[in-house]
Order: C-alpha cells, then structure tokens, then sequence
C-alpha cells in the first residue's frame, strides 16, 4: 500500500451514493466515471493527482482506451502535456509500433494493446491513469511498452483501487508510485467496503 493512503473524501461519498456492486467483485460506478461522466469530479481527481505526483517530472501521460481517456485528458490539461492513449485493436494503417498482450479479467479474454513508436520515445517521463486497478493486467501491459519504447515509467494513478486484487500490491513491491483515490478492500455479499486511511 501507499505510505500514506489518504481517500479522496469527494470520490468515496460518490461512490457510496451511486456505485453499484456487480457478482464477481467488480463496481459499476457508470453514472458518473464509465459511461456518463461527472467533469466537475473528474477536475477535483485529476487536481489531487496533480497534486500527488507533484515531486515527478513528467512529460507524457499514458492511458488504454476507453475508459482511461477521459482523466488521463484532464491530468494531461493540467500538466500541459500530451496524453496519448494506447489502443486495444492494431489501426491498419499503423505501422511501426510497441505491443503486447493484456489479460482482461472483466471480459474474460486476452487483447493485443499497441502504441505508436511515434508517440512514445526514449526519454520520455511517462504517468499513467487509468480507472480501476484490480489485477494490475492493464499495468503490466503499459510498463511493458514502456519498457519497449526505453521511456520512463514515473508512477500510476487509479480512480479505484481494489485490494482484494492483487495489482496494487504487485506494483509497490516492484517500486512504482502508486497512488489510488479509492480503495476498496472487499465487495463481499454486495458491501461495499472502503480501506481508510
Ligand atoms: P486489471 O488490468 O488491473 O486487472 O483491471 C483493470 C481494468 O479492468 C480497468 O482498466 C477497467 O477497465 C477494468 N476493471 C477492473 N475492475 C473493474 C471494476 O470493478 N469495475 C469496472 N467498471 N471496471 C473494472
């Protein structure tokens, strides 16, 4: 875990308000993060990742379609940097590019995610965000093409950590700033329960 886990208040009160416990421990918090969105939340979140990865230099943020885009764009807004989202289907017209494999245990299925050798180069000091971490697959993917491109992976920001998954504590112990504003320790019987501090 993070030394000093601190919940972001605002995302955890919504997320008691209005997420949705799915079987199969998985959250749906649709209404405002995944399908509709909820900006005025999405600015406050991507201000205290800012805000948290304020010690980095950073100088590309790193995000997978779809549902990383939209706070990977506004941390990219607030940092002035470019966002550049890895895609999970090879574009024909793409050539000259990093890739690997990802494991998606929502759709029960592995996918080929891809980056342009274009927009991802050697030196670069790159954060990624995305939405949930649960087994840390997604992770392990970007660190992958990270790796690939010889940039920098400088730290991870989720909007939802959950830790009866194991990627959170499989990226700390590997060395990764990770930083999560909710984490939820378990979804048994439909609970909702939240880590404190
Ligand atoms: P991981 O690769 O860490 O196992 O899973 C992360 C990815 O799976 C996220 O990018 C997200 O799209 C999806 N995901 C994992 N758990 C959940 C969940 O509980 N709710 C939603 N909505 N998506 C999830």
């Amino acid at each position: 875990m993070s030394d000093h886990y601190k919940p972001f208040e605002p995302l955890v009160k919504r997320i008691k308000e209005d997420g949705k416990c799915l079987d199969g421990g998985i959250l749906k918090v649709d209404s405002f993060i995944n399908h509709q969105i909820d900006p005025t939340l999405l600015q406050a979140m991507s201000i205290e990742f800012v805000r948290r990865f304020a010690t980095k230099e950073i100088n590309k943020i790193i995000t997978i379609e779809a549902s990383g885009i939209a706070p990977a764009i506004m941390v990219g807004f607030l940092l002035n940097v470019p966002v550049v989202f890895v895609k999970k289907k090879k574009p024909s017209t793409m050539t000259g590019m990093y890739s690997t494999e990802v494991f998606s245990f929502t759709k029960n299925r592995s996918y080929t995610v891809c980056c342009s050798q274009e927009f991802l180069n050697e030196g670069d000091k790159v954060l990624f965000i995305d939405d949930f971490l649960a087994n840390g697959n997604a992770a392990k993917g970007i660190i992958e093409l990270v790796k690939q491109a010889k940039a920098e992976l400088v730290g991870m920001g989720f909007i939802v950590e959950k830790s009866f998954q194991l990627g959170g504590s499989y990226l700390r112990n590997e060395g990764y700033q990770v930083e999560s504003l909710a984490i939820i320790d378990s979804l048994d019987n439909c609970q909702i329960k939240f880590k404190e501090n």
